[in-house]
């Protein structure tokens, strides 16, 4: 027709869908859990604006998901009757990839099929992952209160490119029909969609419909009776000892967008000034975007089960936007704008409660399962450390769950925690010792850390960008203050001896002349020089002084241009 376009995927895309097809081919069911959740999404999303904006309803508000296919034809068809899309977001959303993470996604990639098969898992399928199964898409949408003329029709084989017309559609809402591709046709089974619906999107909370089956004359025949092929409920709002572990994964893996299984979760129905049902998963590995600290936040906020919002980052400190889940309020009003979210008290008291639960859910896990924690620790420890600056009322339990290298074991492993390090505490020992450094090896081969070593005595090396800043904020842990040996007239306090003591001063008066003769060649650029036992192999090295920063904060600072 004449307003048809045809225009070229973003070369990402491009990229995306060759892979999606040849490496997600083992997993290819998948792609009905994805395209079931964008419906459900927008189901979400016409709910919410149609909190403020009625008319958007177009007096028909029950939501649903329905699926069908059509042996003949050889096609599957996932419509909802949810928010739809205008052109310009077809365009925008069903041609690019607008995900933070993108282009360090794409450089990970090595080319072994199974390592970029999980690649892919944790930076999401999304709706390219109809092309699995399909060789031919097209996509007809109209967005909530536009006209019956604003319908959008979209059509791409996957290649380079797509074709985009306006056409009519009388209801809102998205119909995605896949042109199945050879050998895909175990897929045109009712009872084969009503498995992998169940195993992957039972818990979409719209209910998701199709035809009803019936035997007639040995063969299976499509009735125009509908049924709900779902269970469309609420998870959370069942109590724990109805719902199974298979179940709890699998509401994970729908609200989480993930592939594999969560780490934990905490599930909990807390009553007091506020009362709110919260469902938060920690799951097992990092995602694409965790870095972004604008990221979305996962989590799904509810009022007495009315979805409100996606990403509800007042419910969750920065810190631990890792989680993922749901929490359901039972006091919140149902207009509630993410203006008021900012301001609210009552947030303010259901945000302590989720994050109690979850530093709860973690120090179990470090207490109780060491393996697991240590894969948590490895995904999610930077950004746990970030929490010790962040988070004032909690600083002393984030400080538990914080983990370290040491001269110890000496590797790079960060397994010691505050409290292993106490426990190994010498006889005397009062303080903490850490060295920060801008990698691993240099901490280790620190010249600081001569006499430490010569004595027996443990310390943490550090070598993350954030350990010197969130160290910072942490100045002592059960009594005892953490100190830097690279600070100062190191003080070993009782480790050292009354004749090391003098010794020191006297050899200082007999060096005088030399450390001042060495003070004066280096002009200005030290403040002092000093005779010191700190060392055993080195000649000599640099300190800070007490109250200064240190050489790598200085060096940190540097480099971010200050
Ligand atoms: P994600 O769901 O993670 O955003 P997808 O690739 O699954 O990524 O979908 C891309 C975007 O396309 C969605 O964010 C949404 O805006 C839009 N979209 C996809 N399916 C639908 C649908 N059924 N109704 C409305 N919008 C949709
Ligand atoms: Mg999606």
């Amino acid at each position: 027709t004449a307003n048809r376009e045809t225009l070229g995927f973003q070369a990402e895309v491009k990229q995306l869908l060759q892979l999606m097809i040849h490496s997600l081919y083992s997993n290819r069911e998948i792609f009905l859990r994805e395209l079931v959740s964008n419906a459900s999404d927008a189901c979400d999303k016409l709910r919410f604006e149609g909190l403020h904006n009625a008319a958007l309803f177009e007096n028909e508000s029950d939501l649903q998901i329905r699926i069908g296919y059509d042996k003949t034809a050889r096609t599957l068809t996932i419509a909802d009757n949810g928010i739809g899309m205008n052109r310009d977001e077809v365009i925008n959303n069903l041609g690019t990839i607008a995900k933070s993470g993108t282009r360090e996604f794409f450089s990970k990639l090595s080319g072994d099929q199974q390592k970029d098969a999980n690649l892919i898992g944790q930076f999401g399928v999304g709706f390219y992952s109809a092309f699995i199964v399909a060789d031919k898409v097209v996509v007809t949408t109209r967005r909530a209160g536009e006209k019956a003329d604003q319908g959008v029709r979209w059509e791409s084989d996957g290649g380079g490119e797509f074709s985009i017309e306006m056409v009519d559609m009388a209801a809102r809402g998205t119909e995605i029909t896949l042109h199945l591709r050879e050998g895909q046709d175990d897929l045109l089974d009712g009872h084969r969609l009503r498995g992998i619906i169940r195993k992957y999107s039972n818990h979409v909370v719209q209910p998701i419909v199709m035809f009803k089956e019936e035997w007639k004359d040995g063969k299976q025949e499509i009735t125009a009776e509908e049924e709900t092929v779902n269970q469309a409920s609420a998870l959370w709002t069942r109590s724990k000892n109805e719902i199974t572990d298979e179940q709890y994964k699998e509401f994970y893996k729908h609200v989480g967008h993930d592939f594999e299984d969560p780490l934990a979760w905490s599930h909990a129905r807390v009553e007091g000034r506020q009362e709110y049902t919260q469902l938060l998963y920690v799951p097992a590995h990092a995602p694409f975007d965790l870095w972004d600290r604008n990221a979305r936040h996962g989590i799904k906020l509810y009022v007495r089960r009315v979805f409100i919002m996606d990403d509800a980052e007042q419910l969750m400190p920065i810190y631990l936007r890792f989680v993922r889940g749901v929490v359901d309020s039972a006091d919140l009003p149902l207009n509630v704008s993410r203006e008021i979210l900012q301001e609210s008290k009552d947030i303010e008291a259901i945000r302590k409660g989720c994050t109690g639960k979850v530093l709860g859910l973690l120090s179990d896990m470090a207490e109780n399962d060491k393996e697991k924690y240590a894969q948590f620790w490895e995904a999610f420890g930077k950004v746990l450390k970030e929490g010790v600056g962040e988070d004032f009322a909690n600083k002393d339990k984030i400080a538990g769950l914080l983990r370290f290298a040491s001269t110890h074991a000496d590797t790079p492993e960060e397994t010691v925690s505050l409290k292993d390090y106490i426990g190994r505490m010498k006889e005397g020992q009062e303080k903490i010792y850490y060295v920060t450094a801008e990698t691993f090896n240099a901490a280790k081969n620190s010249p600081h850390l001569e006499v430490f070593r010569k004595k027996g005595i443990e310390v943490l090396l550090l070598s993350d960008r954030v350990d010197e800043w969130a160290l910072s904020y942490l100045t002592e842990f059960d009594g005892k203050p953490l100190a830097s040996v690279a600070k100062g007239g190191l003080d070993l306090g009782k480790l050292e001896d009354e004749a090391e003591k003098q010794a020191q001063e006297k050899e200082a008066d007999e060096f005088k002349p030399l450390t001042d003769k060495i003070k004066a060649s280096l002009d200005g650029r030290v403040k002092e020089v000093r005779v010191t036992h700190r060392l055993t192999d080195s000649p000599a090295c640099l300190v800070a002084d007490e109250h200064d920063m240190s050489g790598n904060l200085a060096r940190l600072l540097k480099a971010a241009g200050q």
